[in-house]
């Protein structure tokens, strides 16, 4: 027993590891809609899943509390956490402004080969909506959002999107499949801005898709009578008319 304790007080690599393994598999379980929002996480189910005991399990519930995935309640447990409508309209306004400014800085940047590496994708994109599968279709929104973060090469901000955009993912998976056709026409205009080297409106059309996407979320899986969806319109200013028809 006292050995035990003394070799877990240890810094020791291999069980920070074990502890990141399993916060990715309870993260990837969360994100990908197996646990819903409200779901009660039982320890030991999580452990048996994993493959660990239910120390990691604990630590990485710890660590799932502190990303906002998780809320640990006293005396009653872990539960997947349930996003208000003011998260919900948080998490928009912040990735709606940071996806405009990884556009914008994409568009600078001008990067020839991350911009090819986009536009094969926006084929398979293409493709994709038009025979519906949420999967390769959230796949594949978060293959081209995240190329778009690459492009914009500034690692500090696609660190903090990284996070950002697995939780509106995570929103946002619900309505992928209704909003396809929609959404990769928005990527396929972000891409010709970016080409053009119009960072303005790059980082504008990219603004303006997320929080379409997030209007479109909010009036259809919402009382949407209650909530101010129009709040997100103030921060993200309409597409100029003349600058819609040049991108298209
Ligand atoms: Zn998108």
């Amino acid at each position: 027993m006292q050995q035990q304790k003394a070799k877990a007080l240890q810094p020791d690599a291999s069980r920070q590891s074990l502890r990141d393994l399993t916060t990715n598999t309870i993260r990837a379980a969360i994100l990908s809609g197996q646990y819903r929002p409200g779901d009660r996480l039982i320890e030991d189910k999580l452990a048996a899943e994993a493959g660990v005991s239910r120390n990691p399990v604990r630590e990485s519930l710890r660590a799932l509390e502190a990303e906002g995935l998780v809320e640990l309640k006293p005396r009653r447990g872990a539960f997947v956490a349930t996003l208000t409508e003011d998260d919900v309209l948080e998490l928009i306004e912040l990735r709606a402004s940071l996806e405009g400014l990884a556009a914008k800085l994409a568009a600078r940047r001008g990067d020839a080969a991350l911009v090819a590496q986009i536009d094969d994708l926006l084929a398979r994109g293409d493709a994709a909506a038009t025979e519906p599968n949420d999967n390769a279709l959230a796949e594949l929104n978060h293959e081209y959002h995240e190329l778009l973060a690459c492009a914009g090469a500034n690692r500090h901000l696609m660190e903090v999107m990284q996070l950002l955009r697995a939780k509106t993912q995570w929103l946002f998976g619900s309505i992928m499949t209704a909003r396809a056709r929609d959404s990769w026409g928005e990527h396929a205009n972000i891409l010709r801005a970016m080409r053009d080297g119009d960072d303005e409106l790059a980082g504008l059309l990219a603004s303006r898709h997320v929080a379409d996407v997030g209007r479109f979320y909010l009036a259809r899986d919402r009382d949407s009578s209650e909530l101010d969806v129009d709040a997100i319109g103030v921060l993200v200013p309409p597409v100029p008319t003349s600058a819609r028809s040049r991108s298209r």
